[in-house]
């Protein structure tokens, strides 16, 4: 007996249900953690296993977290502490990222992240704070051996989500766990087979396209989650650090997938700054493919998307 669970990506998991009987049902907790709703689902036996995920989470926030004081992302913006374990790992991938994407990608946005706050703001900041803020960004000047992060903070916002994912989904294969979604605010990492509802980024209360995906991760940026809007133009929370705004190069969302969260995460921001012609970026990863809804409804898929992922309208 199949069992396929149904489940919609972007930051809220709309409906949950499992499509065939099977003998035990499917439970989901949901929690607030990582400055986002986190929804996790596992066959009712497993459940117990999702508190451990959830301490799991709670930890990574005294890593990733870039306002915690005693996260060890924060000190090392601050000057203090080694760079070591994760915030390596993180930040030497986030490096290769910036380069593969001349800057576009770029780990040290953190200036520019901070002027635009778009959780606070109403309006947006003067050209000259923007320049300000942009003069302050620059992956090329951080080094790892030794480490410097040449007067630059850095800020993990696009990758850490993904990153933390696959290791959830790494602690339940640990645990013999053999389904499960992890849904960390549309980072979905998925332990089995699934059906994905991709949102429709013009309405986002509706499902776009379902397609089926199988021990892979899902990930979607878009700008229809956390954004502003003055003057009848909306400014959203993915900058493009060439101009210092949020990033217009006509992308409405990205969906990437790929075997790698952290892949994923990372490439899906890229995409979504660099526009439909970078969707060849994939192809530098294994087994990656997208999925790009243009703001004018035009729908781009890596070559290979439409042979493994049969799009279900
Ligand atoms: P979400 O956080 O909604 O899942 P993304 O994965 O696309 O969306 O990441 C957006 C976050 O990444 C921003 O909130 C910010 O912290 C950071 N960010 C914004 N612009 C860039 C950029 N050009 N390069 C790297 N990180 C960025
Ligand atoms: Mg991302």
């Amino acid at each position: 007996m199949k069992k396929i669970l149904s489940i919609i990506i972007m930051c809220f998991v709309i409906f949950t249900f499992s499509s065939c009987t099977n003998e035990s049902k499917n439970i989901t907790r949901q929690t607030f953690a990582l400055d986002t709703v986190i929804n996790i689902t596992t066959n009712e036996k497993d459940s117990e296993k999702i508190n451990d995920a959830f301490a799991l989470l709670r930890g990574y926030e005294n890593v990733f977290s870039r306002t915690k004081p005693e996260s060890k992302l924060y000190l090392l913006n601050n000057g203090q502490g080694k760079l070591n374990g994760d915030i390596e790992k993180v930040l030497s991938f986030s490096l290769e990222m910036s380069r593969l994407t001349n800057g576009a990608f770029d780990v040290t946005v953190a200036p520019l992240v901070d002027l635009w706050n778009i959780k606070e703001r109403k309006t947006p900041p003067t050209a000259e704070e923007i320049e300000t803020a942009r003069s302050k960004t620059g992956y090329e000047d951080i080094t790892l051996s030794p480490f410097s992060l040449g007067g630059k903070a850095i800020d993990m916002g696009a990758v850490a989500k993904g990153y933390i994912a696959d290791k959830v989904a790494e602690s339940f294969k640990e645990k013999d766990v053999e389904n499960a979604v992890i849904d960390l605010g549309g980072n979905v990492v998925l332990i089995g087979e699934f059906n994905v509802g991709i949102r429709n980024p013009f309405n986002p209360n509706e499902v776009f396209a379902t397609i089926t995906v199988k021990d892979k991760s899902a990930v979607t940026s878009g700008a229809y989650q956390r954004y502003f809007e003055y003057e009848g133009k909306r400014y959203h929370h993915i900058i493009d650090p060439r101009t210092g705004y949020p990033s217009e190069s006509g992308v409405a969302s990205v969906t990437v997938i790929s075997p790698s969260s952290m892949q994923a995460d990372a490439l899906s921001t890229a995409i979504f700054i660099l526009g439909k012609d970078s969707i060849s970026l994939c192809d530098n990863f294994t087994d990656t493919d997208a999925l790009i809804i243009m703001e004018n409804g035009e729908v781009i898929t890596t070559e290979n998307f439409d042979k493994k992922y049969e799009l279900k309208k």
